[in-house]
């Protein structure tokens, strides 16, 4: 009879524990790394101390918060001179502040539409100067993209970066360490929308990708509203068709229950508030009377 009673007791405990490892495991079934991470201990230790969703030491921003409705739409590879500024247009209708990870070859051909994104009030990130992969340069090659991106920033518009996204999610210590050294805080996604597929040349896509159908408007919204969950980075790019797609992209999140936010009021939502300046003023640029000289 005490034995079956102490059976009892452990069997109900076991059942209680494999029963929230399996919900536990199902929720994260959608993020990097899926279930498998689930049994690892690093990974539930990170998560209890919110290092899964900020690095701080590192200065690596993965998601937003898990239990706010909330969602941030950061725009990679412009500013594009056939849709950027329909882009901006279409954000300031719908009255949405986005983050720009732009890049510097870009800048320095369409410095006026960066000045536009700094007037609407958008963020501005740092997406390396030719849009390289950076896992496979030297340090100092590095070092040049990430900071001579900043300059075409800062003649452009005058104003400095402090998020920055390697091309392809690509980095290493080398990447890690300059980006720290140049006081940048590296910005991961979370929803992918494949709507680089097809104005992405070809040797830069993965042979799944070269699968695909081309993109429509219909599938990228599909993407992203299939994707959303509280706290979701969404990554779209600065190309004509994303810019057909994004009045329907706004509407259709806002339909589910989220609110767009800037990265920086999403950063400051996290259970450990991170407090960030994306874009101050840099006293060089427009008011530099130099700058017609660089
Ligand atoms: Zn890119």
């Amino acid at each position: 009879m005490k034995l079956s009673k102490f059976n009892f007791i452990v069997t109900s405990v076991l059942g209680v524990a494999i029963l929230s490892y399996l919900v536990a495991a199902f929720r994260i079934r959608g993020e990097a790394g899926g279930m498998h991470k689930s049994i690892l201990p690093m990974y539930w230790a990170d998560r209890v101390a919110g290092r899964d969703l900020f690095d701080p030491v590192e200065q690596v921003w993965y998601k937003g918060n898990r239990q706010v409705n909330e969602v941030a739409l950061t725009i990679d590879d412009g500013p594009h001179p056939l849709s950027c500024a329909s882009l901006l247009k279409t954000l300031k209708e719908k009255k949405v502040i986005a983050t720009f990870f732009v890049v510097g070859k870009q800048v320095d051909g369409n410095p006026d539409l960066v000045r536009m994104m700094v007037q609407d009030g958008h963020e501005i990130g740092n997406h390396t100067y030719d849009h390289i992969r950076l896992d496979g340069i030297a340090r100092e090659k590095v070092y040049d993209q990430i900071s001579f991106c900043d300059k075409a920033v800062a003649r452009a518009a005058g104003r400095n970066m402090v998020l920055f996204r390697p091309p392809g999610m690509r980095y290493n210590d080398n990447v890690l360490n300059v980006a720290g050294q140049l006081s940048k805080i590296m910005v991961h996604w979370t929803i992918g929308a494949k709507d680089f597929v097809g104005t992405t040349p070809d040797y830069e896509l993965t042979p799944e990708l070269k699968k695909l159908p081309p993109i429509t408007p219909d599938l990228i919204v599909g993407y992203v509203t299939k994707q959303l969950k509280p706290g979701a980075i969404i990554l779209l790019h600065d190309n004509p068709i994303t810019a057909e797609a994004m009045p329907r992209i706004i509407d259709e999140v806002r339909k589910r229950g989220y609110e767009f936010r800037s990265c920086k009021d999403m950063l400051r939502n996290l259970p450990n508030p991170v407090y960030i300046t994306p874009n101050q003023p840099c006293g060089y640029g427009l008011q530099d009377p130099t700058s017609s000289t660089h």
